[in-house]
């Protein structure tokens, strides 16, 4: 969640493993199912018999990392006996993956794999086979624990949030000209996600893939739930003069930070450090104060990254550049974060700017440069 935070606890730098396939194979009675990670994870199998026969498996929080796409829930097709799988975060500390099955089945075999060459992933595997409904069921009343692991430490992808702001019923401010700002965000967040895609050092998501409304704070939970190392909120300004133009980049406020407290109450915002209660109280809050500096001096750090970024890319920059406001989608506790306001929809060079298929990429550029700089350093 926090990058380089240099605390020896290791709860405060863990960073959830990413789970970047499952995998089917074997025949219409006996399915093997793979469930690959990068780092080795503790699980829980058990079968439901209510509704959808299903399998079950618990996992401590993960990255869903699914083919490449990183999204907070999924599904995909099966194949022999599963009919399709289901991924979603299950609690502020688990996630949960369901095998919906297509026949009944109970798990024959069940492993893990350790990497022996590079590029190689960890895996759960599990050998589901047909059985009779009478055995299923029996198989269903008692759940019974995986083996468990201890996670090992490796080095994986940053994972950058990008959130176009405003959408559907909310499309932000407009240009004379109708051009409005909730397309542009959208247009340039997909941009920027190409480009990082493109270098294989990231994994990214958006709060928003189309053209929807999302309520401010689940934009928030969704970097918090994935475990985004960096979130950028996507704006264009609006201002009272048309010749005001240019770009600014907004990090939290002093009177902003006074918001995170009662913020993180309403909405169960629960920090790693916080979900080990063996610690005393005051140990848990020093942590906790810790990791809200930290974040805090990243999200200064990359504001202060992206300001030249901009400008290297030729992306014409509003005075005092780095600002500071208590925009809601800057009070992640854990979550460094900026919201750049990437020019003046209401200033006609700015919003032909921002339309130019040509000037988007320098900006996109400019964007995908800060964040290789930033987690360069
Ligand atoms: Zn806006």
């Amino acid at each position: 969640m926090l990058f380089g935070l240099g605390l020896c606890a290791p709860a405060v730098a863990d960073t959830p493993a990413r789970v970047t396939s499952v995998r089917f194979g074997g025949t219409p009675e006996r399915t093997r199912v793979v469930v690959d990670s990068d780092i080795p994870l503790k699980y829980h199998v058990f079968l439901l018999a209510a509704g959808t026969q299903r399998v079950v498996i618990d996992l401590p929080r993960v990255r869903w990392s699914i083919d490449g796409l990183t999204a907070e829930s999924g599904s995909g097709k099966g194949s022999g006996v599963v009919a399709g799988y289901r991924y979603a975060q299950n609690t502020a500390t688990t996630s949960r993956l369901v095998l919906d099955l297509a026949k009944p089945a109970v798990v024959s075999r069940e492993f893990v794999l350790s990497p022996k060459a590079k590029g190689e992933t960890y895996r759960i595997v599990m050998d589901l086979e047909a059985a009779s409904l009478d055995d299923f069921a029996q198989s269903a009343t008692g759940s019974k624990a995986g083996p468990r692991q201890v996670a090992e430490k490796v080095v994986r992808k940053p994972l950058i949030m990008i959130d176009p702001g405003h959408g559907g019923k909310d499309p932000g401010a407009s240009s004379k000209q109708g051009l409005q700002e909730k397309d542009v965000t959208l247009g340039i967040a997909t941009a920027v996600r190409e480009e990082l895609l493109k270098t294989g050092r990231y994994d990214v998501a958006l709060t928003r893939s189309t053209d929807v409304f999302i309520e401010l704070e689940d934009r928030v939970a969704k970097a918090r739930n994935l475990g985004a190392d960096l979130f950028i909120s996507l704006h264009a300004d609006a201002g009272g003069k048309s010749a005001t133009r240019g770009a600014s980049v907004y990090t939290l406020s002093p009177e902003g930070e006074k918001r995170v407290e009662a913020a993180k109450h309403k909405n169960d915002w629960v920090l790693d450090v916080e979900v080990d209660s063996s610690r005393p109280q005051e140990v848990t809050q020093i942590l906790a104060d810790l990791v809200q500096r930290e974040t805090k001096n990243q999200s200064a750090r990359f504001a202060q990254t992206l300001v030249p970024a901009l400008a290297e890319a030729g992306w014409p920059a509003l005075q005092n550049t780095h600002r500071k406001k208590g925009f809601y989608v800057l009070l992640s506790p854990d979550v460094p974060a900026v919201l750049l306001e990437m020019g003046f929809i209401t200033n006609d060079e700015d919003a032909a700017m921002l339309v130019s298929a040509k000037k988007r990429a320098a900006l996109v550029d400019g964007v995908a440069h800060a964040i290789d700089a930033f987690f360069e350093s």
